[in-house]
């Protein structure tokens, strides 16, 4: 399969921009506690490689979310599910933590969700920002990389299940898309 992969950002790049976001995150939050909410399941890469680049106090949190039933080819509403979420989040800093933001959609939708629980701040780092996608009057705080609007797999980002555990960002050719969805 990974014949037909274009590697979009190659493992070290990866080290250095996640490395970069960790400094921009110590800097803003100066030694204070924060809770780290990952986005379920693709941030999950990103996440792991990011927390151990982060030398503060910090707890982790995970949360669903996921685009709901799809609906003439587009994602529905999104179902984002904060049970997990621990309630003591009030007075804390919140630091949402996705792998792309692309329309921006789910930052939009989520962002106000977790301010109801009263935390001091909620802000949000994403690995990848797409250009010329942004549907919603907000940016995330925190951006590993700006890429070009392509259909990207691999550092946790799947299609149809498969490419998570590429090691490195990839771009999927729209040969590709469409494939390999049925087992
Ligand atoms: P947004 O809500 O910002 O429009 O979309 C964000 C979510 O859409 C991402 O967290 C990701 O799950 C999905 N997404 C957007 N672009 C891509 C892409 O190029 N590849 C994959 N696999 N998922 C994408
Ligand atoms: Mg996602």
């Amino acid at each position: 399969m990974d014949d037909a992969m274009k590697v979009l950002i190659a493992e070290e790049q990866l080290r250095e921009g996640v490395r970069r976001i960790a400094q921009q995150i110590q800097q803003r939050y100066q030694g204070r506690p924060l809770t780290v909410v990952g986005v379920l399941t693709s941030s999950l890469v990103f996440l792991s490689d990011l927390i151990r680049q982060l030398d503060i106090p910090l707890r982790v949190e995970l949360i669903p979310a996921r685009a709901g039933a799809r609906n003439g080819g587009r994602p529905g509403p999104l179902v984002i599910n904060l049970d997990l979420l621990a309630p003591d989040v009030r007075d804390r800093d919140v630091l949402v933590v996705d792998d792309i933001f692309d329309t921006g959609h789910t930052v939009w939708e989520l962002i106000p969700q977790l301010d109801e629980l009263g935390p001091n701040s909620v802000r949000t780092a994403v690995l990848l920002r797409k250009q010329g996608r942004r549907a919603v009057p907000v940016e995330p705080d925190f951006v590993g990389f700006d890429i070009a609007d392509v259909f990207v797999v691999g550092y946790g980002i799947d299609y149809a299940d498969r490419y998570r555990n590429l090691p490195y960002v990839a771009v999927l050719e729209d040969a590709e898309l469409g494939r390999g969805s049925k087992p």
